[in-house]
């Protein structure tokens, strides 16, 4: 298993890392899709969602400029082995 730091050097990322919106934390201000289109998307409510298929995408520019912008604390980087 690879593993290192991500692009901002928050903390340990490994090959099973995977960005995940919280649920319970998101309050749907859009400024993921709006700053990381490609790797968010905001469903008919107006939460943000990760897009199928980029929950690896946490080394990317724009996402993890999302990440850091969003007002809430909503978007996770979550180790997914075993769930
Ligand atoms: S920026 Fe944060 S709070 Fe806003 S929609 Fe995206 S995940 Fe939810």
């Amino acid at each position: 298993m690879a593993s290192g730091r991500c692009g901002c050097a928050c903390r340990e990322v490994s090959d099973l890392t995977k960005i995940w919106v919280d649920p319970a934390r998101c309050q749907g201000h859009a400024r993921c899709f709006m700053i990381a289109p490609e790797t968010f998307y905001i469903d008919d409510e107006g939460y943000g969602h990760v897009v199928e298929g980029r929950e690896g995408a946490f080394e990317e520019e724009n996402t993890r400029k999302a990440i850091r912008n969003c007002p809430e604390r909503a978007i996770k980087l979550i180790e997914t082995e075993g769930v």
